[in-house]
């Protein structure tokens, strides 16, 4: 039984798990990320590798790593929340423990591994949003990861949706995530508290009496009690969230969405307006095979579990030292998609992507054009890209 370590790199904790040829974690630990220093989060990473080599006998490490990585799957380029600037971070990681590393985007490895063994497992073309503070995603296309030319395909948290909209860390104005991420959620419950704290009364209640006080768990606690101000966050939230993924579906046409990220622990909550506002926006809707949204099944783990298989895959299919230019990564590439596969189920097999039906459609949907908020309305597959 080959066994390799997945690692998920946050901007608060590290999580490293051994991992076995079928998915399975045989045994995780976590550490805190010091995300201020490149030196210091390497170091955690390698101390959480090393205990765990203590104990396993792994042949490999992948590292899902929440920022840009470079198409060679060596080096990070970017990281918004953590101190990574054209960080070689393999290099920096295989020198501290000795076991061949690659490294992955977070949200690659977590839609590699919802594919291969969670909710769109038999599904060739996948989109995975992943909505936590921010917006990650990942994509599967004829079964195959697919990075871009620079490896940094999947960043649609910042496709601006709103002309001079909140301002993004990016930099920009008005990105996809500004509206329908955790932090937007936020963000809404937050403006509503300080324009009516009469009606959101619940809300400050559970943050300590301060507007500032309230928090994301904090509203999906009071939307599942039924608090309604809280139930019109998520409802505006979903809604962005639904329209993003309408003009997705215009560019990828996938046969599935899969939305993992902390704030899909809310569920219902949030994929009911989704769904509603993805079909009103979706054109042509009526007439064409419609996309299904799926909730994330791996949960947490995904990433963990996605890195470690990506690296027995590179294990197997990459000679070390034969860097691979951009011909010989494509040939790796069709290498992997006719590997055989470590998940328990083929995913070549007839995929049900033209399914035409949204499941459970809500009651109370609510239209595209209402989830905006006034002012900020313009429909994202209106807008141009930056
Ligand atoms: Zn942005």
């Amino acid at each position: 039984m080959s066994l390799t370590i997945g690692v998920d790199v946050g901007g608060t904790k590290v999580a490293a798990g051994v991992v076995d040829e079928q998915g399975c974690i045989v045994e995780k630990l976590k550490r805190a990320t010091p995300s201020a220093s490149p030196p210091q989060t390497a170091d955690s990473i390698a101390g959480a590798v090393t205990e765990l080599l203590g104990r396993h006998d792994v042949d490999a490490v992948g590292i899902g790593a929440a920022g840009f990585v470079d198409e060679t799957r060596s080096s990070v380029l970017f990281a918004p929340n953590l101190a990574w600037r054209d960080e070689p971070l393999q290099k920096e990681v295989e020198a501290r423990i000795g076991v061949p590393v690659i490294v992955e985007n977070d949200a690659n490895a977590a839609v590699w591994a919802e594919t291969i063994l969670g909710a769109a497992r038999g599904q060739d073309h996948v989109m995975l949003v992943a909505v936590g503070t921010g917006i990650g995603a990942g994509i599967v296309i004829n079964g195959q990861l697919y990075r871009g030319r620079w490896g940094i395909a999947g960043e649609p948290g910042h496709y601006r949706v709103v002309p001079d909209g909140r301002l993004c860390g990016c930099g920009n104005r008005g990105c996809w995530e500004q509206y329908a991420s955790g932090n937007a959620l936020v963000a809404e419950a937050r403006e509503f508290a300080r324009r009516s704290p009469n009606a959101a009364v619940r809300l400050l209640q559970l943050g300590g009496g301060s507007v500032d006080g309230i928090s994301g768990p904090q509203i999906t606690e009071a939307a599942h009690e039924g608090d309604a101000v809280a139930l019109r966050c998520f409802e505006i939230v979903g809604g962005w969230l639904g329209q993003g993924l309408a003009a997705l579906a215009g560019i990828l046409d996938p046969g599935c969405f899969v939305i993992g990220g902390g704030v899909s622990d809310a569920g219902d909550l949030l994929i009911n307006p989704a769904r509603a506002a993805f079909e009103a926006a979706l054109p042509g809707s009526t007439y064409r095979p419609r996309a299904e949204i799926r909730l994330a099944q791996l949960g947490a783990d995904a990433g963990l579990i996605g890195a470690a298989d990506l690296a027995r895959r590179a294990l197997t299919q990459e000679r070390p030292g034969a860097a691979p230019g951009p011909a010989a990564a494509s040939e790796t590439e069709a290498a992997q998609s006719t590997a055989p596969l470590s998940g328990p189920e083929p995913r070549d097999g007839p995929s049900p992507s033209r399914r035409t039906t949204v499941a459970n459609p809500p009651t109370n949907a609510i239209t595209a054009s209402s989830a905006a908020q006034p002012g900020t309305s313009q429909p994202m597959n209106m807008v141009k890209s930056r």
